[in-house]
């Protein structure tokens, strides 16, 4: 059944009668209504302002674009909202929509006014992209996190309420961007913040575009339920006035039909129809205070019979937002059931309205105990930062901050991720994909370069950029906040080192058979070795190996269980040969280490005595890690040494007046006389320059691409020193490789 599309719903929050013609003066009297003179030279001063600014822009509707901050700042005054939060509302689209810089708003009106329109403005900026639910529960943090004062957020709401108002004038796809947006960001800010009937106009106008269908079709039934049920409300009505006349209770009583999504919600959720539903229709009673409240529901539960169950006492278990009220269903005579809230007139005030209701106590005279109370409420919403005298500037002085311990940042896609405050770039790319991780190379962060080491904020957008050749390191456990990355850094670690561990494991067990005459694959394939494994519960070979490379067991206490007494009784006489070891840390490439054995072997010059060559060595195999070596004297060695199957015989491959190439890459300054000056100082320094070429990579940046001989490590630091400190050079590297 098609139904024809009703009118747009109208905003209960908002007073009518001023959709169209708005002037300033009816701004300054809703302020005056609330009880708040205000500063009118300032008003109009910056109402001029803002219509200077907009002098030449129209709304899709056609109307001069004043029109808009004009009812918005009108919306505040009505909402009950300070003459700043209206001044906001009056200019809080000049950033967005004009040339008028931040500069000039403070020059005009002062710091705190350029900073909450600033901050209107700046909400605006984050594109909110659906993923799901708990997305955009995650983009309301980013938008809550990312404000300083509340006063922000009212003018956004405000700011949304009317776009949301006259969405009609927009493009179907617009409408339903911004209808989407305003259901699951805004109309939820709006329910944090208590403000009951501003949620709820801007989720019947989403519901009204995003739904069209549904919207009319339950339009319709509640319509039609309504009429049916008129002459039994009022009869409703009537007795209940009596029964309170009777028992001296003085309350005012009135009705409410539920809010249509809220009603479609709760039709979905539950799998019923309009019929079937209880509480689309309540009467409130409010009454002057709180024990009246209970005497009231005393009176309603004599006069009609209770449905069981359907007793609720907010008042003693206040809700989050801290609504409070009684509810309880009765059955009318004709057995049709109907609502009753109980409340005072304070906790109506808050039901309905919220955050704007404490504004206005904020404002007036209260004494001390209650005001804690509804500090309490504040509280849970807004971050108490500092003590303030002035009542009048409470509001003033709450500063945002609800989620203190968390950022909210940006993928390139417009995903929003959640991180601990300290969290770093690391963290990003893991939460991502563990491999984005592994191979992390650099961020850029709102489209600029930044170290690894940097932490990242709420509303930064930031993007990994990866590099194959790169892995984690120990280092970037101590860099990352979260778990995950720290989980997924140290299994990485872990698989490699048992990985290396295992190589070095299998060569020293080769090694040690070898010794005996037995070749390895005779040893480690056969049949005993099956039974030594069993015989010590190792599961597997690779697990033997892993566990010599590890230093569990060495190889002294595999050999003898495993070999038969006659190939122990054999040893090997002939001496070994050196082979080269091979490993990308050494400082001359590959060739300038021999490790005594068989087969390469990671081999490093260890960090704590660095020798050069010609000097005397010792090789000790490391657990996990290769062969280290370190020169005789130093004294570490000595403290390694307590196994001294780890000990391995490494020589210098070449000794004496060798000496090595290698390619220096530096970047100069692109001018005359360079050349000559780099030159000198290689052969000052006593390198044979066996290589020389020079280019310009930019206009003013040159080049120098040199291939020079060294002695040792030692020369070639002295000289790329040299090099480094001549004017005009910026850098100087040494190429691996090739
Ligand atoms: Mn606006």
């Amino acid at each position: 059944m098609a139904t024809a599309r009703p009118r747009p719903p109208v905003a209960l929050s908002v007073p009518t009668g001023a959709e169209s013609g708005l002037e300033l003066q009816a701004v300054i009297s809703q302020l005056e209504k609330a009880g708040r003179a205000g500063d009118r030279e300032l008003i109009e001063s910056v109402y001029e302002f803002s219509a200077d600014k907009h002098s030449d822009q129209r709304r899709r509707s056609g109307e001069p674009y004043l029109t808009h901050p004009l009812y918005v700042a009108w919306t505040l005054a009505a909402w009950g909202f300070d003459q700043t939060c209206v001044l906001v509302g009056l200019l809080h689209d000049v950033l967005e929509d004009t040339l008028t810089t931040r500069e000039v708003l403070e020059k005009e009106f002062g710091r705190e006014l350029a900073s909450l329109v600033d901050g209107v403005t700046k909400i605006g900026q984050h594109a909110y992209v659906r993923r799901d639910e708990a997305q955009a529960e995650t983009f309301r943090k980013l938008i809550l996190a990312s404000v300083r004062d509340v006063r922000v957020i009212l003018v956004k709401l405000a700011d949304r309420l009317h776009n949301m108002m006259t969405l009609e004038h927009m493009r179907p796809e617009a409408q339903r961007r911004i209808a989407r947006e305003t259901l699951e960001i805004y109309a939820p800010i709006a329910h944090r913040l208590g403000m009951a009937q501003v949620q709820a106009d801007l989720e019947d106008l989403s519901f009204y575009y995003l739904r069209p269908g549904p919207y009319a079709e339950l339009h319709a039934k509640v319509q039609e339920k309504l009429k049916g049920a008129k002459s039994g409300i009022q009869k409703v009505r009537e007795r209940l006035k009596v029964e309170l006349a009777e028992n001296g209770l003085e309350a005012a009583i009135s009705f409410r039909v539920k809010r249509l999504y809220s009603i479609y919600q709760k039709l979905r959720r539950q799998g019923v129809d309009v019929a079937q539903l209880y509480d689309y229709l309540a009467f409130r009673v409010v009454t002057k205070d709180l024990r009246d409240c209970y005497a009231v529901l005393g009176v309603i539960h004599q006069a009609w019979q209770p449905v069981p169950g359907r007793f609720k006492d907010y008042i003693a278990m206040p809700k989050g937002n801290l609504y409070q009220s009684l509810h309880t269903t009765l059955l009318a005579p004709g057995g049709q059931p109907f609502e009753v809230q109980i409340r005072t007139h304070e906790m109506d005030s808050i039901a309905e309205r919220g955050i704007a209701a404490h504004w206005r106590y904020k404002e007036g005279d209260q004494d001390q105990a209650e005001e804690s109370g509804k500090i309490a409420w504040l509280r849970q919403v807004l971050d108490w930062q500092k003590e303030v005298d002035d009542p009048r500037t409470f509001l003033t002085a709450l500063k945002l901050d609800l989620y203190p311990d968390e950022v909210y940042t940006l993928t390139p896609k417009g995903d929003v991720l959640a991180f601990p405050r300290g969290a770093m770039p690391l963290d990003f790319a893991y939460r991502i994909h563990t491999e984005l991780g592994h191979h992390c190379s650099g961020a850029r962060v709102n489209g600029k370069l930044v170290p690894l080491r940097t932490e990242i904020q709420t509303g930064d957008r930031i993007e990994i950029m990866t590099n194959p050749n790169r892995y984690p390191s120990g280092d970037w456990l101590g860099l990352v906040k979260t778990s995950r990355a720290k989980s997924k850094i140290r299994h990485w670690l872990n698989t490699e080192q048992k990985k290396r561990a295992g190589e070095i494991g299998r060569r020293l067990l080769e090694r040690a058979v070898r010794k005996h005459k037995v070749s390895p694959k005779k040893a480690f394939e056969g049949e005993r070795m099956a039974t030594y494994l069993e015989k010590e519960g190792i599961a597997n070979l690779e697990d033997l190996f892993s566990r010599v490379g590890f230093g569990r067991v060495s190889p002294t206490q595999v050999v003898p269980r495993l070999l038969s007494g006659e190939e122990l009784s054999t040893t090997e006489e002939k001496p070994s040969r050196l082979m080269t070891a091979v490993s990308k840390m050494l400082p001359f490439g590959s060739a300038s280490i021999a490790v005594r054995g068989d087969g390469d072997m990671l081999a490093y010059l260890a960090k704590c005595c660095k020798p050069l060559p010609g000097e005397e060595i010792i090789g000790y195999i490391t657990r996990g890690k290769g062969v280290s070596v370190h020169s005789a004297e130093c004294p570490n060695v000595r403290n390694l040494m307590y196994d001294p199957g780890r000990e391995i015989e490494v020589s210098w491959a070449r000794t004496g007046d060798e000496v090595y190439s290698i390619q220096l890459e530096i970047e100069t300054e692109d001018e005359p006389g360079m050349l000559a000056r780099l030159t000198e100082t290689m052969t000052k320094l006593g390198s044979n320059i066996k290589q020389i070429n020079a280019s310009t990579l930019q206009p003013g940046r040159g080049l120098i691409d040199v291939v020079v001989e060294v002695r040792n490590r030692k020369h070639f630091e002295r000289l790329s020193l040299a090099i480094q400190d001549l004017p005009g050079v910026f850098e100087v590297s040494r190429r691996m490789g090739s």
